[in-house]
């Protein structure tokens, strides 16, 4: 299997190559030259999660692990995950269904990717010899779950950098609690948006990020969207294969993206809906074309509050017939404020997705209107795939949401909404008991990379 940027720009690489890279050299992402078809989609179900995964994730690996490497990786990331089903589907209205990808670590979808790569990563990086360093920026979910994954993984470090102050204190306490040697959470002084800055300044000083081996590990990396693809799989099995629909809470658009792959091969998925808050940037692009880059919000649902979705690139390429000049033109322009999409690729776009969007009140309010109805205490991120796809749902079809993290990752808002704090899992019960280990950092590159020299164990 061989891997192209979007630009077009960037060298073909295979998929281990791809993985250890992140981000292709001309700014692009990585994709598969060709979506690989499945065979025998309708003898999975009853099928161990496990299982389904190796199936479906097989194609994309091509040579760069044995079948018995790859089984190894995927029995150690799912054993992690403390449910037996892994990622079980469960009835909230008849014909409505919620896919709950929570029972990780880290209790949001994120660690089913972030399980995976890192046990993929130790091994390519055993092979090789090759020692890098993860360096992350996190407004929460994606932090936790990557401390949380590589954490003890041999020849990687990984730095995570947060807003100091800014994350919740369960997402702060998935990132400071864990006490391996290789892994370094940051609370640097400033926004979100600045330690995404300071993590550009640090891959764009070539003498540092070869120095340190600097690898990225965010929703961009295709080995992400890989395993995400997964469970599309088992929850259409565990429904008979039979034409359906799937709602996704949407931020990068890497959850949803996975799902377009899914149906490319070949999983009965009807319509794929992109469900946004008030950060609507993709529900106002899919309905008028027009990608424009506005303010950040903050809302209640702060894992989907994005001003630039940057999978939706790899969507953009795909909807333009594989035009990577046309997309480097897009995106050269999404640096001057925003684009628009042409009439062609708005079309197929819009064939293979819906959208919609809520607002805060109504996020709450279907907190509220959820545990009257079921008993179930959703996350705010959930609550807003279950709204815009309760506007969807037709009898007949099968509506799958994803539910993308549990409730007492985020109290605040659930203590809003039904005025009691939803209590956290039992195997997390002792985080806020154990001592934190957290280095304080300035909003400056050279502060940074200073202790990031420091601090390496690699
Ligand atoms: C990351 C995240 C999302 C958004 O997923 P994307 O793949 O970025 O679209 C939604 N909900 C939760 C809880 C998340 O952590």
């Amino acid at each position: 299997m061989r891997y192209v940027s979007t630009r077009g720009q960037a060298p073909v690489l295979n998929f281990e190559q791809a993985m250890l890279s992140g981000l292709a050299r001309d700014g692009g992402l990585y994709l598969p030259e060709t979506v690989p078809g499945f065979d025998a989609i309708t003898e999975l179900d009853g099928l161990p999660y496990e299982e389904i995964a190796f199936r479906v994730i097989r194609p994309f690996t091509g040579d760069s692990f044995s079948d018995a490497e790859l089984r190894g990786a995927i029995d150690r990331a799912y054993g992690r995950i403390e449910h037996a089903a892994k990622a079980p589907l469960h009835q909230l209205a008849p014909g409505h269904h919620l896919l709950e990808l929570f029972h990780g670590p880290t209790l949001a979808f994120k660690d089913f990717a972030m399980q995976l790569i890192a046990q993929l990563f130790q091994i390519a990086l055993k092979r090789s010899g090759q020692k890098i360093t993860i360096v992350g920026a996190t407004s929460g979910d994606t932090g936790s779950a990557a401390i949380e994954a590589f954490k003890g993984i041999d020849n990687v470090d990984v730095f995570i950098m947060f807003p100091h102050g800014r994350v919740s204190e369960v997402q702060r306490r998935q990132m400071t609690t864990p006490d391996a040697a290789n892994v370094h959470a940051l609370a640097l002084d400033g926004h979100f948006d600045d330690c995404q800055a300071r993590l550009k300044d640090l891959f764009n000083d070539h003498d540092f990020r070869d120095g340190v081996g600097l690898a990225g590990v965010n929703s961009i990396n295709w080995a992400r969207v890989v395993a995400q693809i997964v469970y599309y799989f088992t929850a259409a099995a565990s429904l008979g294969m039979r034409p359906m629909d799937f709602c996704v809470p949407t931020g990068n658009f890497g959850d949803i993206f996975a799902g377009s792959i899914a149906r490319a091969m070949g999983v009965p998925i009807r319509r794929l809906i992109v469900a946004t808050n008030q950060n609507d940037i993709l529900h106002r692009a899919l309905t008028t074309g027009e990608y424009r880059v506005g303010e950040v919000h903050p809302s209640i649902s702060p894992s989907m509050d994005i001003q630039v979705s940057s999978n939706f690139e790899r969507a953009l390429y795909l909807a333009y017939g594989g035009d990577a000049s046309a997309v480097s033109q897009l995106m050269a322009e999404l640096k001057q404020g925003g684009f628009t999409i042409s009439q062609g690729a708005l079309q197929s776009l819009r064939e293979q997705y819906l959208s919609g969007r809520v607002s805060e009140e109504d996020t709450l309010a279907m907190i509220r209107t959820i545990r009257d109805e079921t008993g179930q205490i959703l996350c705010p991120h959930s609550a807003v795939g279950v709204a815009v796809a309760r506007q969807h749902v037709e009898p007949g079809i099968p509506m799958v949401t994803l539910a993308t993290a549990h409730p007492a990752k985020f109290p605040d808002a659930v203590e809003r909404a039904v005025g009691a704090r939803p209590e956290l899992p039992p195997h997390m019960a002792g985080l806020f008991d154990l001592p934190e280990r957290v280095s304080r950092v300035e909003n400056d590159v050279d502060a940074l990379k200073a202790l990031i020299l420091e601090r390496r164990t690699n």
